[in-house]
């Protein structure tokens, strides 16, 4: 009996394997034609696509389920074909309001810093040669003097990001020595980039001193030996520990390293090379800073302030950075030449002071409360009665400035008594053509102009409008 059952379930699944359309049948069907007639793909490609899809039903069939129509093998594989020619990675509109969004990309770039990139990377370039003498040059003398410039700093060298600047720095001057930083300062700084991984990747010794909240220069001095190489300081980026703290100051660190021969090393991760003060936010530490008071080495990254492409940029003493050229890790960790002109053309906005209206990070932080109200409503309005402007803050994000805020405008959508209907909203947002991300708080979808370019206002509005009527209709059906 149970034998039986047994093979006519298997006849039963035999029967719809076998009933499943052939590679040349699904090969005929229109929309599967068009994969190359229109979009231009192989057939190699495309018989490709349709034997993994067969592949695909024919599993699940043996897992149990019924015979797909051909409709719907079909819709996969276009579906698959889609995945492959529409590029993962897109623009998207950042309504967010934090201005440096590590998971949005950072820093969007200046017009200016994009055409430059265009320009090299259309043609050859002279990445690496000396058009004088006209012999082998080096990509590390185009950023140079502009960051020597910038900082009043002796010597300059650009790498792939931060943490690798951060790691060629302890690779080359503390493997198998000690350095010393304070217990608040070995950080996470989120994505995986943790201070006491970093140190231990490049053979150095991590010595943390002081507590949590307070670190004294007293506790540094007692850890010193004579294995100590370096004290570092490293920016606490995307914390803050409030209440009863202490934590050394730079030219306690300089003093004290002058005292025993140490070098400090000044992670300052974002690197920020204008006074944020002046917009109302909290004082971040200046790069300029951190070189005057004489930190031998300083980091930090290209897309977070600075508002330029991802870069590590290492600044200091010449005799260091000349040592750092050297190190066999530069190699592994060098950009290329689109980041190279892009920077160049960022540090020049910084030097001709003109970085609030050129640079998108610094126009978005200055950006006038005024003109973010006035978009607000232009929003709101056009969204006839589904939405309201309220007061809120945005953010600067990246690992900047943390606890501080700019005031806005915000453009909220939703119920807080129906959370699934805000969730639905957003995720159908996200599937516009491009993508709007917007914020949700207390069940409430937000939308913040600041972070918007005011190019995109319109198609925006747009994005939005379409999203509701098909939230309205999902609801509904
Ligand atoms: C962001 C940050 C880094 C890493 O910089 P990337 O350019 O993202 O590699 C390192 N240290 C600190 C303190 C940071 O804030």
């Amino acid at each position: 009996m149970g034998l039986e059952i047994t093979l006519s379930y298997n006849g039963d699944m035999e029967e719809k394997l076998r009933r499943l359309p052939s590679v040349d049948r699904l090969l005929g069907e229109s929309e599967i034609q068009e994969l190359t007639s229109v979009h231009g793909l192989s057939r190699d490609l495309v018989v490709e696509l349709v034997r993994e899809s067969l592949d695909f039903y024919r599993s699940e069939i043996k897992k149990g389920r019924d015979l797909p129509a051909t409709g719907e093998i079909a819709a996969r594989i276009t579906g698959r074909a889609a995945g492959l020619v529409i590029p993962s990675l897109k623009r998207v509109i950042n309504a967010t309001g934090v201005v440096l969004h590590t998971n949005l990309g950072r820093a969007p770039l200046s017009e200016e810093a994009i055409s430059v990139m265009v320009n090299v990377s259309q043609g050859y370039n002279n990445l690496e040669f000396d058009l004088e003498s006209g012999e082998r040059g080096s990509r590390h003398t185009h950023l140079e003097p502009l960051l020597c410039r910038l900082t009043g700093a002796e010597a300059a060298l650009v790498v792939n990001n931060n943490a690798a600047a951060v790691l060629l720095g302890l690779s080359a001057f503390a493997k198998r020595k000690e350095v010393i930083v304070s217990r608040g300062q070995a950080v996470e700084i989120g994505g995986g980039f943790r201070i006491p991984e970093v140190m231990k990747q490049s053979g150095a010794k991590l010595v943390e001193v002081g507590t949590t909240n307070c670190t004294y220069i007293r506790d540094y001095e007692a850890a010193i030996t004579p294995r100590t190489v370096a004290l570092l300081r490293v920016h606490s980026s995307n914390f803050k520990v409030v209440g009863f703290t202490h934590m050394v100051t730079l030219e306690e660190m300089v003093a004290l390293g002058k005292q025993y021969n140490l070098l400090v090393l000044d992670d300052l991760g974002s690197g920020c090379p204008l006074d944020t003060t002046r917009f109302g936010l909290g004082a971040e530490p200046l790069i300029q800073d951190s070189v005057k008071l004489g930190a031998d080495l300083v980091f930090f990254s290209g897309d977070k302030l600075l508002g330029g492409p991802q870069a590590g940029i290492i600044v200091g003493k010449k005799a260091l950075i000349d040592k750092l050229k050297k190190h066999p890790l530069v190699r592994a960790m060098r950009i290329d030449k689109t980041r190279i002109a892009a920077l160049g053309v960022t540090l020049l906005h910084h030097l001709k002071g003109e970085a609030t209206v050129k640079i998108p990070v610094w126009q978005m932080i200055s950006m006038p409360l005024e003109v973010i109200e006035r978009r607000a409503r232009y929003w709101a309005e056009s969204l006839a009665g589904m939405a309201r402007v309220i007061e809120g803050e945005s953010l600067i994000g990246g690992g900047s400035l943390p606890g501080s805020s700019l005031a806005t405008r915000l453009v909220a959508i939703g119920d807080p008594q129906k959370p699934a209907q805000t969730q639905r909203l957003a995720r159908i947002l996200r599937s516009q053509n491009p993508p709007v991300i917007g914020r949700i708080s207390e069940n409430i979808l937000l939308l913040d102009p600041r972070t918007v370019s005011e190019v995109d206002d319109e198609i925006l509005i747009r994005a939005v409008q379409q999203a509701l009527r098909q939230a309205v209709k999902e609801s509904q059906g």
